[in-house]
């Protein structure tokens, strides 16, 4: 009966990140010391005024479906935040909330794309654009890297993949899977050509607090003011997972157009209805509530950053880009790769690194980027040293 399958499962596989991840916490349960730099998820508790919050909505009985799009308390919320941190005054019906930063993504794709479009899509790229593109018909068009350190593309490499059926640009800085970010000027550039071509930008923002000290982070927000025109072609895509340690809760939401985000809420009215009440109230509480926490996760961030950074630099063969934010490491194995002992490519050395040395990692070719690896580096100090140390000593 599986001939009843739907073609369209053809055009994706399991998430690579969640399958890594899922692999890694098995062989863990089974007795064995793995050292997990798999799925980015921070290691962090949820702080603890959140988790009240949510406790105090699911005890005074918030229990029952909400408004589709989110409750006009967590789209308040969500006005909030965009005017305190990008002083962009957003109305009710320009935001929405869902059930997961993957979830708003895979609205907006759905929404805008017809079967045909092309989207373009920077590499490496985060495993889930290119399938979600592809699901909704369209086809994502790859654009390289020139430069290694910020892993932007420029916009003259936007305007040379840009044809008749281009519809839409996904930005994602600071990145995942490298842990590069653009800058200022880069993106204005990007947003110039966007505008000359009537490209819709999706910046996907959900790194935005997790920057280093020597970058900072842009908002595509941040060019309304001086191209007023964007408002109305730019959806940042935005969630709770990653800045507030929430990755469980299932809360992801978006700032754009009215147009856009109606079909995106007529999208989630025919699929998961509103995302469940009382995440949202703990999210309402994230999103208003004391900061304090996110700096304290930041920090610890960038001092790992530091520490995995140096320490695969010590693998004789290894390179790797310092990380501007999120919580990903990109170290290039290429050169070991050559040699060909540890496996031929990337997927080879993934799977060497974890049956002979419990080492759990992401291969680059999942991201577009083969010769590479990604490692979260959302676990503690600790864990760092002892799974970097033990990797260059199954790769001597
Ligand atoms: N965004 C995280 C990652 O890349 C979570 C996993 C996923 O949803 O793919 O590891």
């Amino acid at each position: 009966m599986k001939t009843l399958l739907a073609k369209r499962n053809q055009l994706i596989k399991p998430s690579p990140t969640l399958a890594i991840n899922a692999k890694a916490k098995a062989l863990k349960e089974a007795g064995n010391d793995v050292v997990s730099f798999g799925a980015g998820e921070p290691d962090f508790d949820t702080p603890a005024h959140i988790k009240q919050a949510a406790v105090k909505a699911l005890e005074s009985g918030d229990t029952k479906y909400t408004a589709v799009s989110g409750t006009p308390a967590m789209k308040q919320a969500i006005i909030h935040k965009f005017e305190r941190d990008q002083k962009t005054k957003f109305q009710p019906n320009e935001v929405m909330v869902s059930c997961g930063g993957k979830h708003t993504l895979f609205n907006t794709i759905f929404a805008l794309c017809d079967p045909g479009d092309e989207v373009i899509i920077p590499v490496p790229y985060w495993v889930s654009y290119p399938d979600m593109v592809r699901l909704a018909g369209g086809t994502p068009v790859f654009v390289q890297p020139v430069d290694k350190e910020s892993w932007a593309i420029t916009a003259s490499d936007v305007e040379k993949a840009i044809t008749p059926k281009t519809k839409a640009i996904i930005i994602n800085s600071p990145n995942n899977p490298t842990g590069g970010a653009y800058d200022r000027q880069t993106l204005e550039a990007i947003v110039k050509i966007a505008l000359e071509k009537n490209l819709f930008i999706i910046s996907d923002e959900i790194y935005e607090k997790l920057v280093f000290s020597n970058f900072r982070f842009t908002s595509l927000l941040d060019f309304v003011p001086a191209y007023p025109k964007l408002k109305d072609q730019l959806l940042i895509a935005h969630g709770v997972a990653k800045t507030y340690s929430m990755t469980g809760w299932r809360i992801g939401y978006c700032a754009g157009p009215s147009w856009l985000v109606d079909a995106m809420a007529a999208l989630q009215g025919a699929s998961t209805s509103n995302p469940t009440s009382f995440a949202q109230a703990g999210a309402i509480a994230a999103l208003t509530g004391a900061q304090d926490s996110v700096e304290t996760m930041r920090q610890a961030f960038e001092k790992r950053a530091r520490l995995i950074v140096d320490l695969l630099r010590d693998i004789p063969g290894v390179t790797c880009a310092e990380a501007r934010g999120a919580f990903y490491a990109f170290p290039n194995f290429q050169k070991l790769l050559d040699g060909g002992r540890f496996g031929k490519n990337d997927a080879e050395l993934t799977d060497y690194l974890l049956t002979k040395h419990n080492l759990a990692v992401v291969p680059g070719a999942e991201f577009g980027a083969p010769g590479h690896l990604r490692l979260s580096f959302a676990i503690s100090d600790e864990q760092i040293k002892k799974g970097v140390l033990r990797m260059k000593a199954a790769l001597a």
